[in-house]
């Protein structure tokens, strides 16, 4: 489905809800509390007036309470066919004819242009976590001849994938440096040895320094791609590389402003807000992992017209400054620019008789600015590009910033002086 979402993808997921309030004891009693009859709900505006919200510590507190699966399932154990287990632990049955997230990944592999009868090497954990199973059931119903690498073992790993002239890897950024590396130990040369010709990136940030380095040292041309340890895959990136498409097909993905919690147009910052569709033996509805994305306006040159996002961060330290959303990782991506900073705080304030919010960067330097001028000048202007308000900054040694405001938690970096309301 898309966003907004259609008068046709708001039927879908009031069946589903019906579906859920016959079956599971958790979202029965949820929605009498917040009295919501699935079948009386009248659009999606109704839907996210009224029906409550579940946080990951809700179903953790509920597997803790009712172990191992808590109340929220909606079949008996006979009728499971597989089960997942998530960190936490967070245990997650599957019925045999829930295809997860395998529809939304061939999605994603096909636009990365993987041709049938490509040899895909898998590097995801297969071990109790869903990942690497996921991913290669994906590419075998893509048509691949699927290698399940698995983690680790990489000098065995880097003889297999030459031995089968694997052409597309599959797996974290960092564990195809390592493999590149572990080529070269070998007296190997990654670009002529090894076949790799498109990577299917996950489970990491891939950041534009990993992805040239990649690149640089296979000749391989990378897809970012996102997901989420309990609805599963998200989206990826086509061939134009601006941004990823949703490819969530099963999934009724909502995109909330943070703080007010209404729908965010394409060009905005929201938090992903998600009900899964169709029977599940364990079903979620308006789950909410706290993550929030980017929606890019437009359409993608690629022809692809489905909704296109960048991750943004966790929502928990997102602030909104001067009326725009700021997330510490917008400013990280561009103060890790600069060899002379390390953390910072953003420090924001709206003194009495004051008309405007003011925000004050505090960037910590590891080592002297030969201009410090020049250097607060040009971070203001770089800023100002990236996250679209203007901050004014001061450099202090990176001793008086926090440890807890370093990346990649931010916990510490936000410092709101507003008055509260
Ligand atoms: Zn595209």
């Amino acid at each position: 489905m898309g966003w907004p979402p259609t008068p046709a993808d708001f039927a879908r997921l009031r069946e589903t809800l019906a579906w859920v309030y016959e079956r599971s004891p958790y979202y029965r009693r949820l929605f009498d509390a917040a009295n919501v009859r699935p079948a009386a709900l009248r659009s999606y505006d109704e839907f996210r007036r009224c029906v409550p919200r579940t946080a990951k510590a809700d179903l953790v507190a509920n597997q803790r309470a009712h172990p191992p699966f808590g109340d929220f399932l909606a079949a008996p154990r006979e009728q499971f066919g597989s089960l997942h287990t998530s960190p936490g632990p967070i245990f997650i049955p599957r019925l045999p004819e829930e295809r997860g997230g395998t529809p939304v990944l061939k999605e994603a592999i096909a636009a990365m242009g993987v041709r049938p009868g490509e040899v895909a090497h898998v590097t995801l954990s297969y071990h109790i976590m869903p990942g690497g199973l996921r991913l290669h059931r994906a590419f075998e119903e893509a048509g691949c001849l699927v290698i399940n690498g698995g983690t680790g073992a990489s000098r065995l790993q880097v003889e297999v994938a030459r031995a089968w002239g694997a052409t597309v890897y599959a797996g974290t950024p960092s564990f195809l440096a390592n493999l590149g590396d572990t080529a070269r130990e070998m007296g190997l040369d990654p670009r002529r040895d090894l076949q790799y010709r498109v990577g299917f990136s996950t489970a990491e940030a891939l950041t534009p320094q990993l992805r040239r380095d990649l690149q640089e040292m296979f000749g391989i041309e990378l897809f970012d791609h996102c997901g989420e340890a309990q609805i599963g895959p998200l989206a990826g990136e086509c061939r134009v590389h601006e941004g990823m498409h949703l490819h969530a097909r099963d999934l009724f993905c909502e995109f909330l402003d943070p703080e007010t919690g209404e729908p965010v147009e394409p060009g905005g910052t929201g938090e992903i807000v998600a009900t899964q569709l169709g029977p599940r033996a364990l079903p979620l509805v308006r789950y909410a992992p706290g993550d929030a994305f980017r929606l890019l306006p437009g359409a993608c040159t690629c022809g692809d017209e489905s909704l296109r996002i960048v991750f943004v961060g966790q929502v928990g330290v997102i602030k909104k400054i001067k009326g725009v959303l700021v997330h510490p990782a917008q400013v990280h991506s561009v103060t890790r620019t600069f060899p002379e900073l390390g953390r910072f705080q953003i420090v924001v304030e709206h003194g009495a008789g004051e008309r405007y919010e003011r925000a004050l960067l505090r960037a910590g330097t590891v080592r002297a600015p030969s201009d410090p001028e020049r250097l607060k000048k040009a971070l203001a202007d770089k800023l100002k590009g990236t996250v679209l308000i203007h901050m004014d900054v001061e450099l202090v040694p990176e001793t008086e910033i926090p440890e807890g405001a370093g990346p990649p938690r931010f916990a510490e970096t936000m410092v709101d002086r507003r008055p509260k309301h």
